[in-house]
């Protein structure tokens, strides 16, 4: 059921915005979704992720090394949305720069709207807390490794990562070039397409971004992934096998396959998410953007030193790690070596892709606790992203979505297809939604 459909079909009175900002501060208090909330004066509401550029907007990427830094400019998809009509309601919290699993790399981490003393999923954790309590919302979110899917999984909504290119990255704080997606998260697959119809196409200033058609070409057939189910949670795989069978009445041949080198997907896309996000930090200096060192009388080295130690540990682990793994001298063992298995990874995904989708869990473990999420070791989290890596790292178009309920938190369901079909999976979502109901624990903005 498209919310964007039925608010538009009702008479919205000017009222209700500043009776929904008045609705949403005190919750946001406690949940942290927002950095910043605004008044939209009209308009369906959407957030935007705080990496992707607002004009007048403090835009940070969850930093506080960008503390200060108001863009002049929008955003491509920002502009899109808001030339077609949608209302800008604010900057959504998320992991600093892009960096992390559960949404506790920033200052003030967002919290799992079902029950608070549970993380909200990250990197695009406020996006999918926002969409989570919001009745009448949309979010311009990003995803480089899974902080679509997987904050969307933990908080009970529908994430989609388009195909690499198919959003303007214009405006986007960059994390990784070569991987990073402007994407959306909404209550509805329906959604999800309204906005990506309006935030999709070529872009003169993102050589990268493509006019490509569109497809929804449905193959019939799914495939479960022996490496997909391999070292994932009990609690998930049995209500997993419910979901499959759901798929076979659905109408699907259901059947298992292998990605061998699924296995070799996490450590090559840390090194090039490193080796791309280590050189796109070394701009902020304390000279140029954000925070500023006033002391124009001290050497460089101490200049730069001093605005730096802002950086969250995780983005100092992330330079120093990147700039080691693309150094002339280990450059073949690290860095060439995890392209080679990208493209390679991506051989044998088309390959399966050619004939039907892929469905797995997006996460591999039950949603933590803050403090269960904050004792993993940086290697623990990295792996947890063991489902979400393949796809991003091989640009093919994902979408999450919730499934069932454990303990009354929400498990999330990706489908995976080919560059370019991303209709198709959105259709097959609509298709599971007849059937099942979404829960939300809270509804800010009813009409
Ligand atoms: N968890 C992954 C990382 O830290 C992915 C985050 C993202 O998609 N921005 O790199």
């Amino acid at each position: 059921m498209s919310s964007i459909g039925e608010f538009e079909g009702k008479d919205i009175p000017e009222s209700y915005y500043p009776k929904l900002v008045k609705e949403l501060e005190p919750i946001n208090k406690r949940l942290n979704a927002f950095l910043t909330i605004s008044n939209p004066e009209g308009g369906f509401p959407f957030s935007v992720k705080d990496n992707i550029c607002v004009n007048g907007v403090e835009s940070r990427a969850g930093s506080r090394i960008l503390k200060g830094y108001i863009p002049p400019f929008n955003a491509t998809a920002v502009e899109r949305m808001l030339n077609s009509g949608f209302g800008f309601l604010g900057k959504t919290n998320m992991d600093e720069f892009g960096f992390g699993s559960f949404g506790l790399n920033t200052e003030v981490p967002a919290k799992n709207p079902f029950d608070e003393r549970y993380v909200a999923g990250g990197s695009s954790s406020g996006a999918a807390v926002a969409t989570s309590i919001l009745k009448y919302h949309v979010a311009i979110s990003e995803s480089t490794g899974g902080s679509i899917a997987t904050p969307a999984a933990f908080c009970g909504v529908v994430g989609f990562t388009p195909t690499y290119g198919a959003v303007s990255r214009y405006g986007l704080i960059d994390y990784a070039n070569s991987l990073d997606k402007i994407g959306v998260m909404a209550r509805s697959a329906e959604d999800v397409r309204i906005v990506f119809d309006k935030v999709k196409g070529s872009d003169k200033y993102d050589t990268t971004c493509t006019d490509a058609k569109f497809t929804a070409k449905d193959k019939k057939k799914v495939f479960i992934i022996d490496q997909f189910t391999k070292g994932v949670d009990e609690k998930i795989l049995s209500s997993f096998e419910k979901l499959v069978e759901k798929f076979k009445d659905m109408g699907y041949n259901v059947e298992n396959r292998e990605i061998r080198l699924a296995e070799k997907a996490i450590a090559a896309y840390y090194i090039i998410a490193m080796a791309e996000s280590s050189t796109n930090l070394a701009k902020y200096t304390g000279f140029k953007y954000g925070l500023r060192n006033e002391r124009f009388d001290e050497h460089y080295n101490e200049f730069f030193t001093k605005a730096r130690k802002a950086f969250h540990k995780e983005s100092k682990r992330r330079i120093v790690l990147g700039t080691m793994v693309r150094s002339a001298s280990v450059r073949d063992r690290y860095y060439s070596k995890a392209l080679k298995v990208r493209s390679l990874l991506l051989d044998e995904m088309n390959a399966l892709l050619k004939e039907g989708f892929i469905l797995s869990p997006v996460m591999p473990i039950l949603t933590p606790k803050m403090a269960e999420a904050e004792s993993l070791t940086p290697l623990e989290m990295y792996k947890s992203d063991m489902l979400t890596i393949p796809a991003n790292l091989c640009g093919l178009p994902h979408i999450s979505f919730p499934y069932a309920y454990e303990k009354g938190m929400p498990l999330g369901a990706q489908l995976i297809t080919s560059q370019f079909n991303d209709y198709a999976i959105m259709d097959m979502v609509s298709k599971w939604e007849k059937d099942f109901e979404y829960r939300f624990k809270y509804n800010l903005g009813e009409l």
